[in-house]
């Protein structure tokens, strides 16, 4: 079995707010154009890790596939696979069992097709695991992971296939900083940056400028979305996070704070919730 080892040797620095303040922005959200040309890569055969049978509420065993094992033909042609755990004591950004997989290349996604899925976001396969990145998934924003247009963070599905039942929480202490249309900033007091989308935004459980503490409650998980022209378009239900940290390349690169890949992140402290730690 192929097995990846997450490296965790990355200090989180101090970092600025370096958005513009206002409504948080989301290309990274739109659904990219169909793209005839990608081939997807060939199938990978190894199960994904199993750690040691940690189970979640509903008695389902929790496993994931490696980072930047994105589902076949969602990458961009050249990714740079980010397995770096930022932080080892962040509380899990939501209440319950959750599944972090595709919102575009699943059942419901506008590119589920591609991968012989069906209309239906319901559909009890996004609602299990394994887990599977979908950092740098083909989207429309360029950046250093995923040069060519990729997706800015992780999307996350909660418990059930229902929107404003299930509470996404602050992974840190911190500040509330800003308050979109379709979105929550959270400004950690280490310096780590969150953004928070398609929350139930009339149904919050913070105001902007408020001080939070790891674990509190910050909104539910929706479908809140707009168009380029500012008109609701919902999308599928779920948590799409961002998370702007300090990243060290170890390719000769000047280190950088950016968006980084939240995914090892979240999986171990998934796997601390699991345990009961
Ligand atoms: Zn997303």
């Amino acid at each position: 079995m192929k097995r990846q080892i997450a490296v965790s040797a990355v200090a989180a620095l101090a970092l600025a707010a370096c958005d513009t303040p206002g409504t948080p922005d989301s290309p990274d959200d739109t659904p990219p154009p169909v793209d005839d040309t990608d081939d997807p890569p060939p199938a990978d055969d190894d199960p994904p890790p199993l750690e040691d049978a940690l189970v979640d509420e509903n008695g389902q065993i929790f496993s994931y596939h490696p980072p930047g094992e994105l589902i076949p033909g969602s990458a961009p042609p050249t990714i740079l696979v980010d397995t770096t755990v930022y932080d080892s004591a962040i509380t899990f950004p939501a209440e319950g069992p959750v599944y972090l997989n595709s919102q575009v290349y699943m059942s419901g996604g506008s590119q589920a097709a591609l991968n012989a899925k069906g209309p239906n976001q319901c559909d009890p396969e996004n609602y299990s695991y394994p887990w599977r990145d979908n950092f740098c998934e083909k989207r429309g924003r360029d950046q250093y992971f995923c040069a060519q247009g990729g997706h800015t963070g992780v999307d996350i599905r909660p418990a059930t296939c229902a929107k404003e039942t299930h509470w996404a929480l602050a992974p840190e202490a911190g500040e509330i900083y800003d308050i979109g249309t379709y979105g929550v900033r959270l400004m950690a007091d280490d310096g780590t940056w969150y953004q928070f989308l398609h929350l139930q935004m009339d149904d919050l459980a913070v105001v902007e400028g408020q001080e939070v503490v790891a674990g509190q409650r910050i909104g539910k998980f929706s479908n809140v979305f707009f168009d380029s022209n500012g008109n609701p378009v919902p999308t599928t239900i779920h948590l799409h996070l961002d998370m702007k940290e300090s990243y060290a390349p170890t390719n000769g690169d000047p280190p950088f704070i950016d968006r980084v890949n939240p995914y090892m992140t979240l999986v171990k402290a998934y796997e601390r919730k699991l345990a009961g730690e």
